[in-house]
């Protein structure tokens, strides 16, 4: 399939590190790549033709830690730390759910994330219902990473099991999903104070033997560090570079409150960060020391975490915070728009594998069309400056991911909004049915 993106203004870095401008062109994608970068009007046969006169053409968005399976839970958790948070309202929560609910609940947030502009998602699911949040992923075309939660310590939700059980429903489900189309399986032990050791040496065993990313918590909280320190007897990131759960294949959310030696060590690791600035604001958790870490060579992805603790799943609401909460602290230059860009898109696309990440010739055609002429958003600035600080998702007009067209003049093909609505409420009913909340 031959496609001409007509008439288009072309976000990229310029070079590798320069700042991000715009030229005018025209992108031609055919099987799921950006085949070229063309002068305005030069002919294609055979190709689809789409105006995107006036529309700027970025790379898409990545969100490297969602929670598709809390989407429903949205405002039923509000004004709460993490701990308090998860025990009162979310496992319960969760712990209600069946297949259909689970599944309605991914499809809220995939829907939410797609017409936002979001191409790729690293997402981890609850203990159980899994195969419903990839049934809804395989359903939109996104690119997504999801992992059921592990958690083998008991909890007062109910929500954990046996460690061997958690490993063999894991292997089943990436046995099952790893590799289809664009889904991948992700190992996601929920945090330490979820998981023995024994639990998390298995999980790292078994994802290194597949190729698949491993996902957890980590020191999002200053009651959640103290607590690790009380199981294992050492710093969050200390533990869990110890038993080897750092590195390139590692992505851990949050990583808010470290010390001098954990900063380090994520550095030295390549261990990506998902950032989540929305969710550490909401929950009071922290700030992020995102620049001190960008400084030591970490690598920064963004993520909006589950839509109780934000309440949205939108990545430009998560690049503009990321940018803002450093400002106080640090002065006005402390990050730069370019920065918080270079998370959500190019590094991000980096540390999900997925080939985008970038508008340039070979790279998968993860595309999204950004009408820049919208009232809040209008005006003379540098592009990066406008999609990190004013841009929302009620800019986005076009999304492909791999050259499929997604979304189209703000519209979702894959599914219809009413259906998601009505459904999405009486799965919500069934669930409050079960659970006193
Ligand atoms: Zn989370």
């Amino acid at each position: 399939m031959s496609q001409i993106l007509r008439g288009g203004h072309v976000v990229t870095r310029t070079g590798k590190t320069g700042p991000y401008s715009g030229f005018d062109a025209d992108i031609h994608v055919k099987d799921g790549h950006i085949k070229g970068i063309l002068k305005p009007g030069t002919p294609v046969p055979n190709a689809t033709t789409i105006d995107v006169s006036g529309l700027w053409l970025t790379p898409g968005y990545v969100q490297a830690h969602t929670h598709l399976v809390q989407a429903l839970f949205r405002g039923m958790a509000d004004d709460l730390a993490l701990l308090d948070w998860l025990r009162t309202r979310i496992w319960p929560l969760e712990s209600a759910h069946d297949d259909e609910s689970a599944y309605w609940s991914a499809r809220l947030g995939l829907t939410e994330m797609l017409l936002g502009g979001t191409t790729a998602i690293l997402d981890m699911a609850s203990v159980k219902h899994t195969d419903a949040i990839f049934r809804a992923a395989s359903e939109c075309g996104i690119h997504a990473h999801i992992g059921k939660a592990m958690m083998d310590r008991e909890n007062e939700a109910g929500l954990s099991e046996a460690t061997e059980a958690s490993v063999a429903s894991s292997c089943a489900l990436r046995d099952d999903w790893h590799g289809r189309g664009r889904l991948r399986y992700a190992f996601a032990p929920r945090f330490v104070p979820s998981c023995t050791e024994e639990l998390l040496s298995q999980t790292i065993t078994e994802a290194r033997k597949s190729g698949c990313l491993i996902h957890t918590h980590a020191s999002e909280n200053r009651d959640e560090v103290e607590l690790v320190r009380e199981l294992t007897g050492k710093d969050n990131v200390v533990y869990l570079n110890d038993i080897g759960l750092t590195g390139p294949d590692v992505v851990l959310a949050h990583c808010i409150h470290l010390t001098d030696v954990e900063r380090q060590i994520l550095c030295d690791t390549k261990t990506a960060i998902a950032h989540c600035p929305g969710s550490n604001f909401m929950l009071g958790s922290g700030i992020a020391p995102t620049p001190e870490l960008l400084t030591g060579g970490a690598k920064i992805v963004i993520g909006s975490d589950g839509a109780p603790c934000n309440n949205r799943m939108d990545v430009f609401a998560e690049m503009r915070l990321a940018a803002l909460m450093q400002k106080p602290r640090l002065g006005a230059d402390a990050i730069h728009a370019d920065q918080v860009l270079d998370m959500a898109t190019v590094t991000g696309a980096e540390v999900l594998g997925t080939g985008g990440g970038d508008l340039v010739v070979g790279s998968t055609a993860d595309v999204v069309a950004i009408d820049p002429n919208k009232i809040h958003s209008l005006g003379g600035g540098q592009p990066a400056g406008c999609l990190v600080y004013a841009a929302t998702p009620a800019n986005v007009r076009h999304v492909w991911v791999e050259g499929e067209h997604v979304v189209q003049d703000g519209r979702l093909h894959c599914w219809s909004l009413e259906e998601t609505v009505s459904e999405c409420r009486s799965a919500l009913a069934r669930v409050r049915q079960r659970v006193n909340l």
